[in-house]
This record gives structure tokens, C-alpha cells and sequence, in this order.
């Protein structure tokens, strides 16, 4: 059987500057995108798709087909962006096949407010309906909550015919946070997802006084999935514990390593389902031996083990500076910036 994959095609016509295959490649290997060149074909493979670029003697045709249409908009979106950086004479021009005609970014979708409960002194659990929400289940375990400003009627998200999503602004500015799924039942067309309370955020003060019915944006999914590797290192804050216990539910019965846990207070570590091979730390921020003291404690890195740190920015990029002075292969980290300090 032939599994249908949709494809969106460009083209742009006009002379190639020196260094355009250089600069494009080096934009995305800096995104771990290796570019592959067999004479005037280039290929880069992303995990839900690939993009097949063709130069000729009036430009190049540019091809993405992939797994499924929000794969394919992301791709397609990744693209548009390097080629800005590249070439933006081109990116501006282009028009791509494959954008419908309904103008919405397939990755975008309403959902509305089923209720909200306490699940820890600083945690509150919200949960979700929302259609189309199986679209969200593979290629990532994040997604973006899309507030609209209070009092006005929201403006959404438009896809241009360039493939370009255009972002409503001044007034009707959207405020986007990025969130981790506790679960997703696609069948019901639920999901439910876990906001860490701190002040000054705008998502708590909406989730401390949302009401069912309300209805906000979401899209996703996005930024990350399941680390593929049975040696694991998982390292984060409170932000990052949603995270941090999917994986663990994700992960198989003989994974082994460590887990290191940071929170402010101890009231707000949850029983985690842990794979006997794995040692759990939890930590309190502020004693000397925080997450940041922990990280640093750690010399060497064990063959085919997994580093994965989501915290506050400083000590995401502290740790991922860190384990590649330690040797650690680029695919075998993930580093990122969950919230950065105001
Ligand atoms: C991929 C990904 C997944 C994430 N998953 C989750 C999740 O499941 N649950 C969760 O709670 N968070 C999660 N986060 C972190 C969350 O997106 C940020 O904390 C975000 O800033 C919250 O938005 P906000 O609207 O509350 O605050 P903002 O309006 O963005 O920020 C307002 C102020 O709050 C400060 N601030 C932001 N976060 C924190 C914090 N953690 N502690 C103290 N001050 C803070 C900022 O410095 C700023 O001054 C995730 C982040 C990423 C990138």
C-alpha cells in the first residue's frame, strides 16, 4: 500500500548568488539539518519529512513531502526561514502549492476550557476540548497555548499564500506560551495540561480565573519529542516536569540513568513512575546544591547515554556548553530554555 504524502512545491527564477548553497547549508546544520548535495540536487531529511531543492539555469524548483500536512507546513515554514536568512529576494517571491484554501495553518486549532483544578500548592491542572486534536499526537510533545488579549473578539493566525503565518498584532496581539501534553485522548478530544503558577505570568493569571466554555488557540505540536535512547540523563524545573514525566512514561521498562529534579517547594513533586533502572533526585532551588550545582558536578558522559535539559535559560545554555566540552554528540542532547528570568 502507498501511504498518500502530501507535497507542496516552489520554484524561484533569478540568478543564484555566490556562496547560496554554502549559506543555506550552514543554516541548517546549525539546526542539526544535515544538507545533503549530489551535483545540483540538494536533499535534507527531517524527521516527518524531506525537502528535495534542484538548481538549474534559471534558479531552483524546490519540493517538501511529508508525513502529514502539519509536518509538512512546519517543514515548509523551516524552509521559508532559512531561505530568508539564504536568500531573501527569493523567499519573498515564491508562492507555494498545497496551501488550502481556508487560509488556517494546519497546526492551528480552537480548544475550549473544560474545567481547572489544584493538583499541588503551585501547579494547576487544565483541562481541554479540542477538535482535530489527533493532529497533535506525533511529532512532538509541546504545544502553543494562544491567548487573546482580554476584552476583544480574537483575531487567529492566517497562512499567506507564500506559506508564511501571519501573527495579529498590536491590540490584538496574541500572548504564546509553550505548554507540555499530560495526556491527549484523540478519541474524546480532550487533552489536559499542567501550568506551573508564578507571578507575573500572564497564562496563570488566566488559568487562575478561566471558566468552562472559554475558548483559546492552540497550536503544535512542537518543540521536542521522546529522547530515542535507553541511557538517559533528564534534568529540569518545574516547567520542565511535565516534560520529564512523559518521558519517563515513554521510556522502556530497562532504561537506566538518572533523573534530577529541581523545585521550589517540596509540595510540588509529584509520584513519578520511574523504571527501576533509573535514579531519581529531586532538589530544592536556592540550597547550594540546586540543578546548576548539579550539572556542574557531572565529568563524564557514559557511550550512547541521552542528555536532556530543560530549565531557565542561563542554565540550559550553561549545561549545553558544558556536556559538549564533555564530548556529548550534538544528537545526543537536547538543550533548551523552558522560561528566561525577567
Ligand atoms: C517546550 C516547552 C514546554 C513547556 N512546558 C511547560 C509546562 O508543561 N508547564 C509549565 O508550567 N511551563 C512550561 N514551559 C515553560 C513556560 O512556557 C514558561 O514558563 C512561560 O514563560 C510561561 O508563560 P507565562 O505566560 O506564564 O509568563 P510570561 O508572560 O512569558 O512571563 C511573565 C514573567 O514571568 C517570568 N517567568 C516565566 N516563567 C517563569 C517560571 N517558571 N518561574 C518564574 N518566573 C517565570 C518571566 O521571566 C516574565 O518576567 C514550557 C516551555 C517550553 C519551551
Amino acid at each position: 500500500m502507498t501511504l498518500h504524502r502530501p507535497v507542496s512545491t516552489s520554484r524561484f527564477d533569478g540568478a543564484l548568488p555566490e556562496g547560496f548553497v554554502t549559506r543555506l547549508r550552514a543554516q541548517l546544520e546549525d539546526y542539526g539539518i544535515p544538507l545533503e548535495q549530489r551535483g545540483t540536487q540538494l536533499t535534507a531529511r527531517y524527521a516527518q519529512a524531506e525537502i528535495d531543492l534542484r538548481l538549474d539555469h534559471t534558479g531552483f524548483a524546490v519540493q517538501i513531502a511529508a508525513e502529514g500536512e502539519v509536518p509538512l507546513h512546519q517543514c515548509r515554514e523551516s524552509m521559508i526561514y532559512f531561505l530568508d536568512l539564504a536568500l531573501p529576494e527569493a523567499s519573498t517571491r515564491m508562492t507555494w502549492s498545497g496551501i488550502g484554501a481556508t487560509r488556517t495553518p494546519p497546526n492551528f486549532h480552537l480548544a475550549s476550557v473544560l474545567g481547572t483544578r489544584r493538583i499541588t500548592p503551585n501547579f494547576l491542572r487544565v483541562e481541554m476540548a479540542c477538535e482535530g486534536i489527533a493532529a497533535l499526537l506525533t511529532g512532538g510533545m509541546h504545544f502553543s497555548l494562544l491567548l487573546p488579549p482580554e476584552g476583544t473578539s480574537p483575531r487567529w493566525p492566517e497562512l499567506t499564500e507564500q506559506g508564511r503565518t501571519i501573527w495579529p498584532d498590536g491590540a490584538c496581539a496574541l500572548h504564546r506560551a509553550a505548554y507540555t501534553f499530560v495526556w491527549l485522548d484523540a478519541e474524546a478530544g480532550r487533552f489536559a495540561f499542567d501550568i506551573f503558577e508564578h507571578e507575573g505570568g500572564r497564562t496563570t493569571d488566566w488559568a487562575r480565573r478561566a471558566v468552562p466554555g472559554e475558548t483559546v488557540g492552540v497550536m503544535g505540536p512542537g518543540g521536542g519529542d521522546f529522547p530515542e535512547a535507553t541511557h538517559l540523563l533528564l534534568a529540569g524545573d518545574e516547567t520542565a516536569l511535565p516534560a520529564i514525566r512523559r518521558i519517563l512514561e515513554h521510556a522502556p521498562a530497562n532504561a537506566r540513568g538518572t533523573v534530577i529534579l529541581e523545585t521550589a517547594s517540596e509540595q510540588d513533586r509529584p509520584a513519578l513512575t520511574v523504571p527501576e533502572g533509573i535514579e531519581l533526585r529531586w532538589l530544592s532551588r536556592g540550597d547550594a546544591g540546586g540543578l546548576a550545582a548539579a550539572l556542574e558536578e557531572i565529568t563524564d558522559i557514559e557511550d550512547g547515554q541521552f542528555v536532556w535539559v530543560a530549565a531557565e535559560k542561563a542554565i540550559a545554555r550553561t549545561a549545553k556548553a558544558r556536556f559538549k566540552a564533555l564530548g556529548l554528540p550534538r544528537e545526543r542532547g537536547y538543550f533548551s530554555a523552558y522560561w528566561i528570568k525577567g
